[in-house]
């Protein structure tokens, strides 16, 4: 089997045509404004609250920085339980707002929090659950919002991976308190760099918009201590841009999951995730797939480095665990962590990207396929 001319990424971000964006830019040059909430991010805004079909969204220079400010503005204090299974700037932004992680363990089919193993955790010091939606795969959204609830607690979701997931014909932003979603390159859909906040309660929309823009409520007044997280003009066209292409976007990665799919789910070792359940329209955003080494006759870290042989850069995605890193060791455990901790071992994600051509997906499975016979 040959290996690949060109490199094959894990993900490639989507671009419009370079024309298209240019014929775009002269309306930003035209207005001469460039950030602070231009006619570009409002009319953007506008098309988001019509996609999404809520008013209620704030937009952000990034993910992270909206997660920091949705935290900030909710006045979320104490601890907070959350996964470790996930990117680091999911527990970075408790830390930014002094608030203390707990860890609970995660699903082993969803990798999503297990609202099994949250209610041992709570301490009269819990505040919220900051869930996440681990590859855009709805966590299990009426047990929390059951838990919350009798608890008296916030509920956050990350839905940085999330973006175009629909349950029961409505978007994911409509579950929870709150909902951080990143437009970064290399999601789904992006803003080259992006965030957006959906909440529930209108009130926030103030709140956030001060903490955006370094607490001004006009021009003399501070109202109190902000932050910078705009969201620029250019980033708002990219994204407005992008909107259209969402449907393609999702089509295109479903096609590709499902080869993936239909191709290994008879190789012995490589496992995948149930799929979604029926009310859930699933955005494809990635293709996770578990190695079981005993099974599959090399470990997930050998495979991961013997597909670089082939020039296939996959990604062990999310490993290692958010506690094990140097970062948040002194965190206290205190419950096993059994299942994050094997999946993390385990889990691979597989290169997908809309220009990523079926034949390149049925070869990489080819080679796969190869490797473990070897
Ligand atoms: C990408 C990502 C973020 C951070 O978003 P940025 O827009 O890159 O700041 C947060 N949480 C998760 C789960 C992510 O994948």
């Amino acid at each position: 089997m040959e290996k690949f001319e060109k490199p094959i990424l894990v993900t490639r971000p989507f671009m419009p045509t370079y024309e298209a964006f240019c014929e775009g830019l002269k309306e930003i040059w035209d207005n001469q404004w460039l950030t602070n909430n231009g006619p570009v991010l409002q009319r953007y805004r506008s098309e988001l609250k019509n996609y999404l079909e809520t008013n209620n969204i704030g937009l952000f220079a990034n993910g992270t920085l909206a997660l920091q400010i949705g935290l900030q503005g909710l006045c979320i204090r104490g601890e907070v339980i959350t996964t470790p299974f996930t990117f680091v700037a999911t527990t970075h932004a408790l830390y930014w707002n002094q608030i203390r992680p707990v860890f609970c363990d995660i699903e082993p089919d969803t990798f999503n929090l297990d609202p099994a193993k949250i209610e041992e955790l709570i301490t009269p010091w819990t505040t919220a659950i900051l869930a996440v939606h681990v590859f855009g795969r709805p966590c299990k959204l009426n047990a929390l919002a059951d838990i919350a609830r009798r608890h008296n607690l916030t509920l956050i979701y990350d839905a940085a991976h999330a973006f175009g997931v629909r349950v029961n014909e409505k978007s994911i932003c409509h579950y929870g308190d709150l909902s951080m979603f990143s437009f970064h390159a290399t999601k789904l859909y992006h803003s080259i760099e992006g965030g957006m906040l959906v909440f529930k309660d209108p009130g926030l929309q103030n709140i956030f918009s001060y903490l955006k823009n370094f607490g001004f409520k006009n021009e003399t007044e501070v109202v109190m201590p902000g932050t910078n997280a705009k969201m620029n003009e250019l980033q708002a066209l990219m994204g407005s841009m992008m909107l259209n292409y969402m449907d393609m976007l999702i089509e295109k990665k479903k096609r590709i999951y499902e080869i993936y799919q239909e191709r290994l789910c008879d190789v012995v070792g490589i496992s995948f995730s149930p799929d979604p359940e029926r009310n859930v329209d699933y955005n494809y955003a990635y293709v996770p797939a578990l190695i079981n080494e005993h099974e599959f006759g090399m470990s997930r870290n050998e495979l991961h480095e013997k597909l670089k042989e082939y020039n296939i850069f996959s990604r062990r995605y999310f490993y290692p665990l958010l506690n094990d890193l140097s970062c948040y060791q002194s965190v206290a455990v205190s419950k096993p962590l059994t299942v994050a901790k094997k999946v993390s071992e385990q889990i691979i994600t597989l290169p997908t990207y809309a220009d990523l051509s079926e034949d390149d997906v049925h070869k990489i499975c080819d080679i796969l396929s190869k490797i473990r016979t070897h």
